[in-house]
């Protein structure tokens, strides 16, 4: 079966869908995506998805072309057309903003372009929250915290596609950035986290990282079970003196870091404690969403 993707206002066999070859995003990189999680078929979190597309689509001033509601319609007849109703399913969303003339400056009246795919969640994923994965600081790139578009994802990855790359030569999963200071910033699609004596720590949003979703929801979950958690800088050295690491992302929720910069970690007690959590904390979510009373 072939796949469908939803694309400006139809939806659309994935081989047979065309963007224009004047597409901003594809020239100028001058759009963004969001990428959001099912479980049987449930949405999870999307209002904290739309949140922050709206945040960016403000900050790019790229204007929305739908509602919360026509976005959560479009997503449910997108997984409804390609069989993912019983099953998880990863999402994404890529907003680009409309043709105009050469040149940069944008044509305000250019309509958006949206592209809504989904495929299965990875079978890997149950496996790597289980075995963890192996973190490699990236050498050659930085993230400047101080600047606005760190906390958008931009369809501009090339810093994070440059330092898979560079992970993966290396035999590594995920990279780790630092900031222009030095700081701990963030994985390449990840939020990271560490814990030392009983309290999980994780760099604050000054520390030039996505407001990642799972971040968020897992700093709430902490705090509603009574799990010590605090949100500041930190450095290499405070990751290699951390009993366990973590990483959060909302295709693989939670994951542990089993080795990083030459030490390796044991998948601890509160990286499994913070997993379940996470887990019935978005059971309890869909359950009572499907129950009609809303989060
Ligand atoms: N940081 C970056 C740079 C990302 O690209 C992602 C996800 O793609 C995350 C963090 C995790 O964000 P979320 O939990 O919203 O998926």
């Amino acid at each position: 079966m072939s796949k469908i993707i939803y694309i400006n206002g139809n939806f659309s066999k994935a081989d047979e869908a065309r963007v224009s070859p004047f597409n901003r995003g594809l020239l100028y990189g001058d759009g963004f995506f969001e990428t959001m999680r099912s479980y049987d078929g449930k949405i999870f979190a999307l209002n904290e998805h739309y949140e922050r597309l709206s945040a960016t689509a403000n900050f790019l001033k790229i204007p929305l072309p739908f509602k919360c509601d026509e976005l959560r319609n479009i997503l449910m007849q997108l997984l409804e057309l390609n069989s993912l109703t019983e099953i998880d399913s990863r999402i994404r969303m890529t907003l680009m903003r409309g043709e105009g003339a050469a040149g940069l400056f944008p044509d305000e009246s250019a309509e958006a372009e949206l592209i809504v795919s989904a495929d299965a969640v990875p079978g890997d994923v149950e496996k790597i929250q289980r075995a963890g994965i192996k973190l490699s600081l990236l050498d050659n790139m930085t993230i400047d915290h101080r600047s606005p578009l760190v906390s958008h994802k931009t369809v501009n990855y090339m810093p994070g596609i440059l330092g898979l790359m560079e992970v993966r030569k290396k035999g590594g999963d995920e990279g780790l950035f630092v900031n222009n200071d030095g700081k701990v910033a963030e994985g390449i699609t990840s939020n990271i986290f560490a814990v030392k004596n009983g309290v999980v720590m994780t760099p604050p949003l000054s520390a030039g990282i996505l407001s990642g979703i799972t971040r968020g929801i897992a700093i709430k979950v902490a705090r509603m079970s009574g799990i010590a958690i605090e949100e500041k800088d930190m450095t290499i050295e405070d990751m290699l003196r951390a009993e366990e690491l973590f990483i959060t992302s909302s295709v693989r929720e939670i994951v542990p870091v089993i080795s990083f910069e030459g030490k390796t970690y044991t998948v601890g007690p509160l990286t499994k404690r913070m997993q379940a959590e996470y887990k019935s904390y978005v059971k309890h979510v869909l359950e009572k969403e499907a129950g009609g009373q809303g989060e």
